[in-house]
């Protein structure tokens, strides 16, 4: 019988975030894959754990999956953890993940920090449907049609990660490109000097401006943009019928032909679209000619 692939999440920035399952999970594992051996060993040595690691990391994962496959067939429990938070979020993971769902191994969640799902929970923006970009674009173009894409789709929560280095010039982009989009900036997230910033790219890049730590720690980004300009006016679904539509109507429910339907029209109210006949047999003649003209 094959062994399970548990997924674990590990803490962003405080190891009280580490919740117990997921230390029974990793003691009780035969191997970890982790996303860097050293940063997990740190990580291990908190929490006095002592089980194998093996490294499963973005340019070594294709050629690692039969590996830890192969153990999982033997029988043997993995653990994967990343670097930090939840794995497969913006982290290695999926190739691994995908590989035991195609080969009928279990896989198994020990759920827990994650910077997107806490910097959402915390944003007060809209939260019920969200659409996770990952890092923002970096090329300036790149940027702009990303922005544009958004303010296409208003009303979805968007959610990124983004560098310190470069998040005054992204607040820049925005502020001249969707200054109405509500903003919640999330800095270091879970640690003791964590802040959120709130508002619009402008009032966020003058917070930033004024505060000489702005540079330094990560970034969670979730933007939510109201198109405040009214919505088109549709037709209306009361708008009378054409004599055109009339016809196609009578001759599409009574299998019909043209001429067939310009007599039902013009003498059998029953037959009528409306309950009514619309107009005289002449007038209705006139409309099929327009028809046939636009076939
Ligand atoms: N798998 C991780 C997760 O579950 O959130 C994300 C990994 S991604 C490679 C790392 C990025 O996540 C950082 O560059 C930053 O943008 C964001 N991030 C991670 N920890 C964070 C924190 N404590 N506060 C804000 N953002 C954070």
């Amino acid at each position: 019988m094959s062994g399970i692939l548990y997924i674990v999440a590990t803490p962003i920035g405080n190891l009280s975030d580490m919740t117990s399952r997921a230390i029974e999970t990793l003691r009780n594992a035969d191997l970890i894959a982790a996303e860097d051996t050293r940063n997990t060993m740190k990580l291990l040595n908190h929490f006095d754990i002592h089980t194998k690691m093996a490294s499963n990391h973005k340019f070594n994962e294709h050629e690692a999956v039969d590996y830890f496959v192969n153990r999982l067939l033997n029988g043997e429990n993995i653990a994967l953890v990343s670097d930090a938070g939840t794995p497969c979020v913006n982290d290695p993971g999926f190739v691994l993940c995908e590989a035991c769902r195609k080969a009928g191994i279990e896989v198994i969640g020990i759920p827990g920090a994650c910077a997107a799902v806490t910097a959402l929970s915390i944003s007060g923006l809209p939260s019920a449907t969200f659409n996770f970009k990952g890092f923002f674009p970096r090329e300036k173009k790149e940027r702009i049609s990303e922005l544009e894409k958004i303010k296409k789709n208003p009303t979805e929560t968007y959610i990124f990660y983004e560098s310190p280095k470069r998040i005054l010039d992204v607040m820049e982009v925005i502020k001249e490109e969707l200054p109405k989009a509500e903003i919640a900036l999330c800095n270091d997230l879970t640690k003791s000097h964590e802040k959120t910033y709130r508002g619009n790219a402008e009032s966020i890049y003058a917070e930033l401006k004024n505060n000489p730590n702005a540079e330094k720690g990560e970034y969670a980004m979730v933007l939510h943009y109201e198109n405040e300009e009214p919505p088109e006016e549709k037709e209306s679904l009361d708008a009378p019928l054409s004599l055109e539509a009339m016809l196609v109507d009578v001759m599409v429910k009574e299998n019909c032909t043209m001429k067939e339907a310009i007599t039902l029209l013009s003498q059998d109210a029953s037959k009528s679209p409306t309950g009514k006949i619309p107009a005289s047999k002449k007038e209705i003649y006139a409309s099929s000619l327009n028809l046939k003209e636009l076939f």
